[in-house]
């Protein structure tokens, strides 16, 4: 049996795993969603021995089923290997009655590195499936940490070449050294003289470029996405679920059968939706909680049954949960309504001429699944300091974002269950921000604020880190953005 993804805006538009990873976004805007659910069998007195890469095997193999077994080898260990600051890939740690799964172990201390680092090998695998032999050319815009994530991911990947454009004057200069030293001959950088916005909009014209694309392929060169919405980042993400369940099991916290909640600090809705799937191949799962910062749109989602983006949109000390258009809910949505195309796209559209929609007909069981919460920039600053104070543990604030609406959420419902924390980022990458929330004082700059987040939580400065204000910047390329054609054509020796 080949299981088949669909989009969930067309129901004749079906494709196999690899035809999805290849292809990244549907054509009519929707996304491609499994229609079935792959059986697993997952047997925990086994799993709890198993390494993360055993366990990556047996989801993976359950989702990518057009894939071999060879391959899936190939793509895992690529992917899972000495990049990854510990053989655990992603540790459990108990923290008073929470565990936190620390997904920040990877090249760039963030949670994105966790399918990024294996979407380069699922990528070119897939276009070799498909009898595509031509080099992938991975065209991003950023606003300071995907660009980063994808670079680290494609850095020397064999086939492939990756762009990365970023507004010059609109990152940290941690985010702009980590971008401007990355190593690797097929990684180019690019600073533009506008903003997010403009790079963002540039690059989606060139991916639609039917002229630029003609050239390409007279090059034997066509452009993909690394974007989150592309199934290759979705699947590997239901991985870490299995395998923290499994870890619970190992340690003795949990019998194996017994439910776990977890609770997911969510931006684009794609981490938390891997929690869903992890939960309908067999992970015994209480409640899917949904945590936001004060951008809380899907908290009133859940509450009320109304998707309202028209609303204020707040920079918070969580930036890579400041969204207000939740792309990977479109899945959950789709779900919800019975995986009926034409109701999801009717709200999906709905959103873009209305910027809202209201559910009806859902299905409650799905519902009842997901909690949601969110925690002011106030409770979020507290919450690092409680922990701290309680564990000797510092979190990132995204982490504690879903550490504080987890607390609110036992508080209010008295629910006991065992809960993991999916922990987001390093507190590294926001070190002004974790000691200001510990110490009450606000470090000089992002270096000094590094050298007393090591003295305050015991935690070696992570590779990814140390070293970058020494480092070999190796990216000193500046445009304006009607030249970001001329650099990628240039690059590309059309
Ligand atoms: C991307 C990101 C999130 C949000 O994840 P989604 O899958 O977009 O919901 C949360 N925390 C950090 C640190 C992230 O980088």
């Amino acid at each position: 049996m080949t299981l088949i993804y669909q989009s969930t805006r067309d129901e004749n538009n079906k494709v196999t795993a690899s035809q999805a990873i290849l292809q990244g976004l549907a054509t009519d805007g929707g996304l491609f969603t499994p229609v079935s659910i792959p059986e697993v069998a997952l047997d925990f007195e086994t799993l709890k021995d198993a390494s993360y890469q055993e366990v990556a095997k047996l989801v993976l193999s359950a989702f990518l089923d057009d894939f071999t077994e060879e391959e899936l080898t190939y793509c895992i260990d690529s992917a899972y290997d000495e990049k990854f600051d510990t053989p655990a890939i992603a540790p459990v740690v108990k923290l008073g009655d929470q565990y936190n799964l620390e997904l920040f172990h990877g090249s760039t201390i963030a949670f994105k590195d966790m399918a990024l680092s294996i979407l380069p090998y699922l990528l070119t695998t897939s276009a070799k499936k498909q009898g595509v032999d031509n080099k992938i050319v991975i065209l991003t815009a950023t606003s300071g940490d995907t660009g980063k994530a994808a670079m680290a991911g494609f850095a020397d990947v064999p086939g492939t070449e990756i762009i990365v454009f970023y507004p010059k004057d609109g990152v940290s200069k941690i985010q702009e050294l980590q971008m401007t030293t990355q190593t690797g001959n097929n990684t180019h950088v690019v600073a533009i003289t506008g903003n997010f916005d403009d790079a963002q909009t540039d690059v989606k014209r060139m991916f639609n470029d039917v002229d630029l694309r003609e050239k390409l392929l007279a090059h034997k060169t066509q452009f993909s996405s690394a974007n989150s919405m592309n199934v290759g980042r979705l699947v590997p993400q239901v991985v870490y679920y299995v395998y923290a369940y499994a870890q619970l099991v190992k340690a003795g916290h949990i019998k194996a059968g017994e439910k776990v909640n977890f609770t997911v600090p969510t931006g684009n809705f794609g981490n938390i939706l891997a929690a869903y799937y992890a939960s309908q191949i067999g992970v015994p799962v209480g409640k899917l909680i949904c945590a936001s910062n004060e951008n809380k749109v899907l908290t009133d989602f859940f509450t009320t049954g109304t998707y309202d983006k028209k609303r204020e949109f707040k920079v918070t000390t969580s930036p890579s949960m400041d969204i207000l258009v939740s792309s990977n809910l479109e899945r959950l949505i789709f779900h919800l309504l019975g995986n009926d195309a034409v109701k999801t796209k009717a709200l999906m559209e709905k959103l873009v001429s209305e910027g809202e929609y209201t559910l009806s007909d859902a299905n409650q069981a799905i519902l009842d699944m997901f909690e949601a919460g969110y925690a002011t920039e106030a409770e979020t600053s507290a919450e690092i300091k409680r922990v701290y104070d309680a564990s000797d543990y510092i979190e990132d604030p995204h982490t504690a974002v879903a550490s504080a609406v987890y607390q609110k959420y036992v508080e209010r419902t008295g629910d006991h269950t065992p809960t993991v924390i999916a922990s987001t980022a390093s507190p590294y990458k926001f070190p002004r921000v974790a000691v200001e929330a510990v110490s009450g004082q606000a470090p000089a700059d992002d270096f000094v604020a590094v050298k007393e987040l090591e003295k305050l939580s015991g935690v070696v400065i992570p590779k990814a880190v140390d070293g970058l204000e020494t480092a070999e910047v190796r990216h000193k390329t500046v445009v304006a953005t009607s030249d970001m054609q001329k650099a990628v054509e240039e690059y590309l020796g059309l």
